[in-house]
């Protein structure tokens, strides 16, 4: 297989490095200031970048080039990023003071990609169960967010599901909920990347009270973390039903002026279609249409309802399709058409929704559901195949958020964001394809390593940024409290 490498690194191409050029004869022009150093100095040393740690799984999957699997190779960090992939010889030889991790039963493969989810919402799980949508949210969700959600309940129920997040190997999500800036710090205390949405919704919480004042305090949100390497943010209007032409309209204009992404619920369930053709006399996605929402800056989340002319006007439009499977079924939404709609070339990615609704932030759960779901609903066996799979769960979930170009698959250049997973558990042997086992067979249970951006978060089944023992303790006061009311 070919040696990948990040470009201006020693021994890389006839391009500029960072500290000399490599003529294309392929011999040095050692620059002036470091010309004067002693014969015996070796120069390539001077000029290789340092190398935080190689890794050497028996698998290796990088998800670009699809499909692809890679074995006796390793991954070389540096600086936080991936510095190359090549044979694992290859890499003995030309580090061969660096760390040296062996992962000889394992896969290595870029961190899971959650487009979609309400990290506090994990104080909730378990909390209304077996109702459909409206039933749920109307009657259930709603008044108790009314009454529990402040500061606090948002700050402890994003570290829980941060924890859960960080322990089934997921290494960056999109949330969407109140105190958009506490999910923001407990995730960048963790050293989670995260997108925050600016949450708007046309009814008081505890947040904000109106409109104007959603957009203000998300604005800010976004200016304290504009410049922070792991935390963006983007808009998140909450749905169709819930904001007015006028609020569409407004974020509109800001999220170009901010360059931001839009992630909102539409088509969830056909009682959404039904209830807004009543009142607007046309379905959700004809008047998003009409307001210029339908862009590329759209993730668009459940889309459960689609008529063959809305996926060729998504396609056309470049908005990207959060599925979140499992979330559907249990409330019984429906179901989202993501063979025709991947075949009609729209990216589709994944996520859990809260754990209010399904009830996990569980990614290889959602990525095994993702594949056979769509077998089922299309008829077609080959629909969603392991592969297409681990892209929704991984490169799909960074172009919808927009940052393929740091995350997503495992590139050099890109940031050291992956994991590990064991796949020497009798539930994932004999191993005839790495690929189909991390899809149909291993569970977050078989994650053993977890890094974002070079840092381990977790490892030797330990937390290396979060007290676990803290965090759960806190839900469980959680718990005693909503039971005293
Ligand atoms: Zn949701």
């Amino acid at each position: 297989m070919p040696t990948f490498r990040l470009p201006g690194t020693a021994r890389a191409t006839a391009r500029e490095g960072p500290f000399f050029n490599v003529s294309k004869r392929g011999d040095f022009n050692i620059p002036p200031r470091i010309r004067h150093y002693p014969a015996q100095v070796n120069y390539m040393d001077l000029c290789m970048p340092k190398v935080d740690v190689v890794i050497a799984p028996r698998w290796l999957i990088p998800v670009e080039p699809a499909g692809v699997v890679l074995e006796g190779h390793a991954l070389v960090v540096s600086a936080g990023r991936i510095l190359a992939i090549c044979p694992a010889e290859q890499a003995k030889a030309e580090h061969p003071h660096a760390p040296w991790l062996g992962r000889p039963h394992h896969v290595l493969m870029p961190g899971l990609v959650n487009a979609h989810t309400h990290a506090a919402m994990n104080l909730l799980r378990g909390y209304a169960d077996d109702l459909p949508l409206e039933q749920w949210l109307g009657e259930r969700i709603w008044p108790a967010e009314q009454h529990w959600v402040n500061r606090e309940f948002v700050r402890d129920g994003a570290d829980l599901a941060i924890l859960e997040m960080i322990r089934g190997g997921t290494t960056c999500f999109q949330d969407m909920y109140m105190f958009p800036d506490e999910v923001g710090a407990v995730a960048a205390e963790r050293g989670l990347r995260a997108v925050v949405s600016m949450i708007v919704i046309e009814v008081p919480t505890a947040w904000a009270n109106d409109v104007d004042e959603y957009l203000d305090k998300g604005l800010k949100v976004h200016d304290r973390f504009k410049d922070h390497a792991l935390i963006k943010t983007a808009f998140g209007p909450h749905a169709p039903y819930t904001v007015s032409d006028d609020t569409v309209k407004r974020i509109l204009t800001l999220a170009d002026q901010t360059d931001t992404c839009i992630q909102m619920h539409v088509h969830e369930t056909a009682q959404e279609i039904v209830d807004a053709t009543k009142l607007h006399g046309e379905r959700p996605l004809q008047r998003l249409e009409k307001l210029g929402a339908l862009t590329s800056q759209l993730n668009a989340v459940h889309m459960t309802q689609l008529e063959p002319d809305e996926i060729a006007l998504l396609a056309a439009r470049g908005v990207h399709v959060i599925h979140c499977p499992e979330s559907n079924m249990k409330l019984a939404s429906g179901t989202c058409p993501v063979v025709d709609l991947l075949a009609a070339g729209v990216n589709v990615a994944l996520g859990t929704d809260g754990a209010a609704s399904n009830n996990d932030l569980d990614m290889f759960g959602e990525m095994r559901s993702a594949a056979l779901l769509a077998k089922l609903s299309s008829g077609d066996a080959s629909g969603v195949p392991a592969a297409t799979a681990l892209q929704m769960a991984t490169l799909n979930g960074a172009r919808a958020l927009r940052l393929d170009g740091e995350i997503g698959s495992l590139m050099p250049g890109k940031s050291a964001d992956m994991v590990c997973v064991s796949l020497a558990a009798p539930a994932c042997q004999p191993v005839h394809n790495a690929l189909s086992q991390i899809v149909y067979s291993a569970t977050r249970d078989d994650v053993t390593d977890v890094w974002v951006a070079g840092k381990q978060l977790y490892g030797d089944d330990e937390f290396l940024t979060s007290n676990a023992q803290e965090v759960c303790d806190k839900a469980n006061d959680w718990l005693q409290r909503m039971r005293q009311n």
